[in-house]
């Protein structure tokens, strides 16, 4: 695939961002984005990397109606000798896909996609932050095209990648979060699509986590959308439950998103020689566990925060503490692995970082 680069007259480049610099999450873009073009009769044609701009759609365009809409979400990472590393990115091109495939969209070819992201980011270097825990958060999208609004697959699409500088999540150190199980609403179901990073999950997501916030909680924890009795995830993020000497999760069933962060705090905590569970956990059986103290730290785990500790969780007009509502041990040292690989600070053993720049 040749990406064609567009060159942007040097007065209309903002340049980058500044050591120091504050960002509002998701808010700021830089320079470039990546775009290419999807046909059935040439597949994704006309790569390019040109100045961050509006599209112009028709009003009737597919994705805005049918909702065929994808998107994923990696970081670049300023590491510690100063080149510009990716984590695990060619596994957000493959989850992509797998995404692509459940919404009847096309997929990508994985290399050819990230050898483009990795000219993009390349390019877009000086938007780097240099801040401790500060990152370039990308964003790879893809909709479907056809100004038609007719029920059925778009035959054209589009995909584009853009990236916005994010500061460090805990800038003020990690607290523990609130969480609160949410036991009418659920995000996804059985048959469903749960494990696609599509647009109509989110959607879903947005009364529950407002009625969370008013009723004081960060974020929710999701039941099963069938018997609203098993754990599933937790906000945007997949959960953690370490118990004196084991880690548990949910196990994958179709309605979670498999979260890259997830597996890989599965593969740091069997390095270290604990035993990992993948399985249906019972919310009642798990209230019953924290009462008991049995469970030692409850943690999300996403791309964006990397770990989220939680220290308090609400079911049914009950409170329980874990932690004694601080970020645990673990959950603290799992913290510095993951993001030690991210930014280079310690070898990696696993095969999951990439240079760029
Ligand atoms: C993106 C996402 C996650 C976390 O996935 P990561 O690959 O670890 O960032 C978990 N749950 C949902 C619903 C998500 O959208």
């Amino acid at each position: 695939m040749d990406v064609r680069i567009e060159t942007i007259p040097a007065g209309e480049l903002k340049g980058g961002v500044v050591p120091g610099q504050a960002f509002d999450f998701g808010k700021a873009f830089s320079d470039r984005m990546l775009i290419m073009n999807y046909a059935p009769d040439r597949g994704w044609h006309n790569a390019c990397i040109k100045k961050f701009g509006n599209f112009s759609l028709s009003p009737a365009t597919m994705c805005l109606h049918y909702g065929q809409l994808i998107f994923e979400g990696l970081k670049a990472y300023r590491r510690q000798d100063g080149r510009i590393g990716l984590f695990r990115a060619r596994d957000n091109l493959a989850r992509m896909n797998a995404s692509a495939e459940r919404i009847c969209m096309p997929t990508v070819d994985v290399e050819e996609t990230y050898d483009a992201m990795a000219q993009l980011i390349a390019l877009e270097k000086n938007w780097v932050p240099h801040d401790e825990g500060a990152s370039l958060y990308i964003r790879p999208t893809m909709i479907g095209t056809d100004p038609l609004i007719r029920l059925k697959a778009s035959s054209t699409y589009m995909f584009y990648i853009i990236c916005s500088p994010v500061g460090h999540y805990y800038a003020n150190g990690m607290k523990p979060t609130g969480i609160i199980v949410e036991d009418s609403y659920v995000r996804a179901v059985r048959g469903g699509v749960g494990f696609a990073k599509t647009a109509a999950n989110y959607a879903a997501s947005l009364l529950p986590a407002k009625k969370a916030e008013v009723a004081g909680y960060d974020q929710v924890l999701w039941l099963d959308g069938v018997g609203l009795e098993y754990v599933e995830e937790v906000g945007s993020m997949n959960i953690f439950f370490k118990y004196k000497d084991r880690l548990v999760t949910s196990q994958l069933n179709g309605s979670i998103l498999p979260g890259i962060t997830r597996d890989s705090v599965i593969q740091i905590a069997r390095s270290w020689g604990m035993q990992v569970d993948e399985e249906k956990i019972s919310i009642h059986a798990l209230c019953a566990d924290i009462e008991a103290g049995r469970v030692e730290e409850i943690f999300g785990s996403g791309t964006a925060a990397v770990i989220s500790s939680v220290g308090a969780l609400r079911y049914k007009n009950r409170d329980y503490t874990v932690g004694g509502n601080e970020p645990g041990a673990f959950s603290l040292k799992m913290y510095a692995a993951l993001t030690g690989i991210q930014y280079g600070r310690i070898t990696d053993p696993f095969g999951w970082t990439t240079i760029v720049a």
